[in-house]
């Protein structure tokens, strides 16, 4: 298995319990390496943007206002085929579907204010990536 990298969302719902930290300490003891980070407040556009593939479904509106309620921490993680580990370390969409240990089991509030996002492929990795940071500002 390759060093790859994916793009993870610490979401509102977490920011606003000041768990960035926390999050971000299990994200490093699965073993992935944060290489970029930045807090930032995603506009209406930058969230309509993002989720563009959820646009017909019945949640996009809540979503991209759950997602603009608040600061969002965006970084770059890296690691061993860092797409599935960041998927197993964040646990299933729906929280109450999570396994124990996971951070959406340990954490999220509900399927929509689920504490995290994660890329679901490297090519999605890629363009997530491309969509929140130039590349001088990841640093590995
Ligand atoms: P994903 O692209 O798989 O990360 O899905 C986008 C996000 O939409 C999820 O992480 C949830 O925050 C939210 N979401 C997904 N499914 C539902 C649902 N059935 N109801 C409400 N929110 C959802």
């Amino acid at each position: 298995m390759a060093i790859t990298r994916t793009l993870s969302i610490i979401k509102p719902d977490a920011t606003r319990r000041n768990l960035t930290g926390r999050v971000t300490s299990m994200l490093e003891e699965a073993g992935l390496r944060v290489v970029a980070s930045k807090r930032i407040r995603l506009t209406q556009e930058q969230a309509e943007a993002f989720y563009d593939v959820h646009r017909e479904r019945p949640f996009f509106r809540d979503l991209v206002a759950f997602m603009t309620s608040g600061p969002v921490v965006v970084q770059v993680l890296e690691g061993e085929d860092a797409v599935a580990l960041n998927r197993r370390v964040m646990g299933a969409t729906d929280p109450a579907k999570a396994e124990p240990g996971t951070i959406r089991r340990e954490l999220a509030e509900s399927i929509e204010a689920n504490s995290v996002h994660g890329s679901d492929s490297d090519e999605n990795a890629a363009r997530e990536i491309a969509f929140f940071f130039r590349p001088e500002e990841i640093v590995g």
